[in-house]
C-alpha cells in the first residue's frame, strides 16, 4: 500500500508543541514508508480563522524542515488542499447523502433549539442535543417551511440503534452505543459551510489517506467518522490516534506549564534540531535507550510500533538540555551566525560584522559556547562588552558570607596580583594560583576573591570565564573598570 498521511491544523492559533509533534510524526510515517505527507488547511471556522496563525504554520514547518509533497504552495493531484476552496464540493457530497437518505435536511430555528436545550437542562433529562424533530418530515412539513424561506441545514442520520466500532492501531477496538453517538450533527450549516466532521472525511478519502494520525483528544468523532464513511459507502482509513503530551505534573500540556507556541521557543534561541529530536521523543522511542536523531534519521527509523500507548511528558529542563548538546555541536561560525540576530537585536552590534569585529565576536562565541542553554542567552552573557556596568547595589561584589569591607581589601589586593600577571605575561593558571593563594592568606573561600573581579569587570555575578572575559574586553579597559569599582568601594567603606 502506498502511505498517504496528512497533518490538517486549523489556522486558529499558533502552532504548538503537541501541533508540531502530530505534524513530525506523519511526516516521519510517510517518508520512512516511501509515502506521501499532505498538508491541509482546515479553515472552515471563519470566525476563529487567522492570517497570522496561517503564516505561523508555514514558518514553523520551514524552521523545522518538514516539506510537504502535496499542500497549499505547492499543489498536487488531489488540490485544492486549502477547505474554504472547496466549499462547493461539500454542498454537493452532502446533498447526495440527502438523497440517499442518509442525511436530511432540518429546518429547525436557533430559537427551537435554545429552547430546546433550556429544557433538556431544566428536565435534568437524560436526551441532550437535537431530538431529531426533522428527521422525518412529511413532504408537506418541508414544503411548508420553504415556502416560508427558512434555509436549512442538513444532519446526517445516525442510526439510533446497533454500535460503532473502530480499529485504532494504538487503542484497539473502540466501540460505541450508536445511541451515544452525537444525535445527528449538522454536517452542512445553512450558510453552506461545512462542519469540521464533514470536509474532514471527505477531504480524508477524496485525498486517498490511508493513516490518519491525530491527537487523542478526536477520538470521541471517531464513531462518528466511521458512521460517515459508512453512509457514503467508502472504505475508512486507518486510524492510530497519538498519545497526549502532558506536563510533569501529569496535566495536559498548557499555557500553564510554560510556553507552548514553536514560536516562543524559535524566539528564545531553541534551535529547530533540538525541537524536532525532544519533540519526537515524547510518545515515542527507538530502542528506549538512543535519544539523539536528526531529522534525516527519523524520517528513516519512524515506525508507529514505536509510539507509546501512555501520554508523553514534556519535560521544559530536558529540551533545554538537548538545545545545549545542540549548541555545543556548532562551530564557532556557524554558532556566531546563529547568535548575531540576537546581539544586532539587543544594540550591540550591527551588520556587516567583518575583521577584526569579527574576530572579536567569535572569541565571544567561543567563550560562551558552552554556557548557552539558548541562543538569546548571549545578550546578557556578552552586555560586559558593550555596555559599561553600573554597579546599583553594592552587595553584588561580595560572596556569599564576606562583608564589603573585607570584599573591598580582596579587590584591592587581587587587583595587584592580576596586574602584574597580566602585564608580566603569566599564564591564567599561574594568575589563579596567586589569587587562591590570597583567598586563603585572607581566610576566605575562592568566591570571596574572584567574585569582586568578576563584577567589577563584567558587572554581573554570573558571566564568561573571567580570563576570557578580561581578553575580550583588553586589560586596559578591565583595568579601568576594576579602579572605578574600587573608587565606588572605597568611598562607601570609608
Ligand atoms: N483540523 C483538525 C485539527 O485542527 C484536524 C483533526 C484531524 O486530524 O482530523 O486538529
Ligand atoms: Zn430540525
Amino acid at each position: 500500500m502506498d502511505v498517504r498521511v496528512r497533518y490538517a491544523p486549523s489556522p486558529t492559533g499558533l502552532q504548538h508543541i503537541g501541533g508540531v509533534r502530530t505534524a513530525l510524526f506523519n511526516y516521519f510515517f510517510a517518508r520512512a514508508q516511501g509515502g506521501k505527507f499532505i498538508l491541509r488547511i482546515e479553515d472552515t471556522d471563519q470566525e476563529r480563522y487567522t492570517e497570522e496563525a496561517l503564516e505561523d504554520l508555514y514558518e514553523t514547518l520551514a524552521w523545522l524542515g518538514v516539506k510537504w509533497d502535496e499542500g497549499p504552495v505547492v499543489g498536487g493531484p488531489y488540490g485544492p488542499y486549502v477547505q474554504s476552496e472547496r466549499f462547493d464540493l461539500y454542498k454537493e457530497y452532502a446533498e447526495k447523502l440527502v438523497a440517499d437518505g442518509k442525511a436530511y435536511y432540518c429546518y429547525c430555528t436557533p430559537e427551537r433549539l435554545d429552547a430546546l436545550r433550556a429544557e433538556q437542562q431544566a428536565a435534568k433529562s437524560e436526551q441532550q442535543g437535537y431530538d431529531r424533530h426533522c428527521r422525518n418530515l412529511s413532504a408537506e412539513e418541508r414544503a411548508e417551511y420553504e415556502r416560508q424561506g427558512i434555509v436549512p441545514v442538513i444532519r446526517l442520520k445516525v442510526p439510533t440503534e446497533g454500535k460503532t466500532t473502530f480499529h485504532d492501531i494504538l487503542m484497539g477496538d473502540i466501540t460505541r452505543k450508536n445511541r451515544d453517538v452525537s444525535p445527528d450533527p449538522v454536517l452542512l450549516k445553512s450558510d453552506g459551510f461545512p462542519t469540521y466532521h464533514l470536509a474532514n472525511v471527505i477531504d480524508d478519502h477524496l485525498m486517498g489517506i490511508t493513516h490518519i494520525m491525530r491527537a487523542q483528544e478526536w477520538i470521541p468523532s471517531g464513531p462518528l467518522h466511521i458512521i460517515l464513511y459508512e453512509a457514503f459507502g467508502w472504505q475508512p482509513p486507518a486510524y492510530c490516534h497519538l498519545p497526549m503530551v502532558m506536563g510533569k505534573d501529569g496535566q495536559k500540556l498548557s499555557k500553564r506549564h510554560g510556553s507552548t507556541a514553536v514560536r516562543d521557543f524559535r524566539q528564545q534561541g531553541y534551535l529547530p534540531e533540538a525541537l524536532l529530536n525532544y519533540v519526537s521523543m515524547v510518545g515515542w522511542s527507538y530502542d528506549g535507550e538512543r535519544e539523539f536523531f536528526t531529522r534525516e534519521d527519523l524520517e528513516e527509523l519512524f515506525t508507529l510500533e514505536k509510539i507509546n500507548k501512555a501520554p508523553g511528558v514534556f519535560d521544559y529542563k530536558k529540551l533545554e538540555w538537548f538545545n545545549g548538546q545542540y549548541i555545543r555541536q556548532k562551530s564557532d561560525e556557524e554558532l556566531l551566525e546563529l547568535l548575531l540576530p540576537y546581539l544586532v537585536d539587543a544594540g550591540f552590534v550591527s551588520l556587516p560584522v567583518d575583521g577584526e569585529g569579527r574576530q572579536q565576536l567569535l572569541l565571544l562565541t567561543a567563550s560562551a559556547k558552552e554556557r548557552l542553554k539558548v541562543l538569546s542567552d548571549i545578550v546578557t552573557l556578552s552586555r560586559f562588552l558593550f555596555e559599561e556596568p553600573v554597579w546599583d547595589d553594592l552587595s553584588i561584589f561580595c560572596a556569599k558570607g564576606v562583608d564589603l569591607g573585607v570584599t573591598t581589601e580582596a579587590l584591592t589586593r587581587a587587583y595587584g596580583i592580576l596586574r602584574a600577571g597580566l602585564e608580566s605575561g603569566l599564564g591564567d593558571q599561574e594568575i589563579e594560583d596567586n589569587l587562591m593563594a590570597l583567598a586563603s592568606e585572607m581566610g576566605l573561600k575562592v568566591g570571596g576573591v574572584f567574585m569582586p573581579i568578576r563584577v567589577a569587570v563584567t558587572g554581573s555575578a554570573v558571566s564568561l570565564p573571567l580570563f576570557d572575559s578580561i581578553r575580550l574586553l583588553s586589560n586596559q579597559r578591565a583595568f579601568g573598570r576594576i579602579e572605578k569599582a574600587l573608587d565606588i568601594l572605597k568611598r562607601e567603606v570609608r
